[in-house]
């Protein structure tokens, strides 16, 4: 089924009343070091703000699996590369309570239910035949008062987006129109912390960022997230999914694949300027990458590379 627009559950409150500039970002998960694949992601991103005269900015997803030190190694291997953002560096995890506040209005409108579901029991009757593959079959959709008081002895809930449509379409720059499923998803875990499809909606609107680039293994994300931020009163932003890079066995470059890092990298002789050649080359950008901004002097993403990259392993570098 396909909706246009959902329905608001309240007068629009406009993110943008402040009349933010209009914003693209990068926004790691400081999880590890950023490799290749991730630092291309933020030179697309850091392009195709730059170069449509938004501002940049950098937002560090820690409200879950973060690693100690991996956000400030983050930020310096990006500034190594040349890149560079407007403002501080922000941090996402002293927004939870305007997370919470989101789901409240959600929820003020109908538009949430909590959910007891073990990740056991889900995945058990999201594959019942006629389910959408990967979706949550609607399980605790429509228990009583009194079955959710009974659950609630037994676990914490999750707190679920009660979705009226079972797909969207988005406009992605690439992509062109894609339409993806969009299913009754987590907005809030049962240990409390936002998720991350609530979080990137909520911060994407109300900083402004109109325009979202990032891998596209994130592209099926997007439906559901743009769902989402119409529900909340929100526009959705343009999107942009670049291809990701591969690894040599096919699957989305990882640590395991070799040398990946900028740090690695220097330790096989390699300098940030010629990683950030690499990271042209391997977008498809025609003229080669000496700084950042010679991404911007020729600028042309209409010629980039749709397929994916594949990383082949670099020997230590020849003096
Ligand atoms: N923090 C997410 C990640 O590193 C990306 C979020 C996004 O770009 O929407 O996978």
């Amino acid at each position: 089924m396909f909706a246009s627009h959902p329905a608001s559950p309240s007068p629009k409150p406009s993110p943008n009343d402040a009349a933010l500039p209009p914003a693209g970002r990068f926004a790691p998960s400081p999880s590890g070091d950023l490799h290749l694949g991730n630092l291309r992601t933020a030179l697309a991103a850091w392009g195709f703000a730059r170069a449509t005269g938004r501002k940049f900015i950098l937002r560090v997803e820690d409200l879950d699996r973060v690693k100690k030190g991996a956000a400030e190694r983050n930020i310096a291997d990006l500034a190594a590369i040349g890149l560079d953002w407007d403002g501080p560096v922000d941090y996402q995890a002293p927004r939870i309570p305007q997370f919470s506040r989101e789901v409240q209005r959600l929820t003020a409108a109908g538009l949430t239910y909590e959910c007891f579901c073990t990740r056991k029991e889900i995945h058990a009757a999201a594959s019942a035949p006629h389910g959408i593959p990967g979706a949550y079959p609607g399980t605790c959709r429509e228990l009583n008062e009194e079955a959710r008081e009974r659950r609630r002895q037994e676990r914490p809930p999750a707190i679920r987006l009660r979705a009226d449509v079972s797909e969207f379409t988005v406009h992605d720059y690439f992509a062109g129109a894609y339409t993806g499923a969009v299913d009754d998803m987590v907005l809030v875990r049962n240990d409390g912390t936002p998720a991350y499809n609530l979080a990137v909606v909520v911060d994407d609107a109300h900083q402004g960022i109109d325009q979202v680039v990032r891998g596209d293994d994130l592209l099926s994300s997007a439906p559901r997230q743009a769902y989402l931020a119409g529900l909340l009163g929100y526009p959705a932003p343009e999107y942009v999914h670049v291809p990701l890079v591969l690894g040599p066995t096919g699957a989305r470059l990882a640590k395991r694949d070799g040398a990946v890092t900028l740090e690695e990298l220097h330790a096989l002789g390699y300098s940030a300027r010629d990683v950030l050649l690499w990271l042209g080359a391997s977008l498809g950008v025609n003229d080669p990458l000496n700084t950042t901004a010679d991404l911007l002097k020729d600028w042309n993403p209409g010629v980039w590379n749709t397929n994916p990259a594949t990383f082949t392993e670099w020997p230590q570098k020849q003096a």
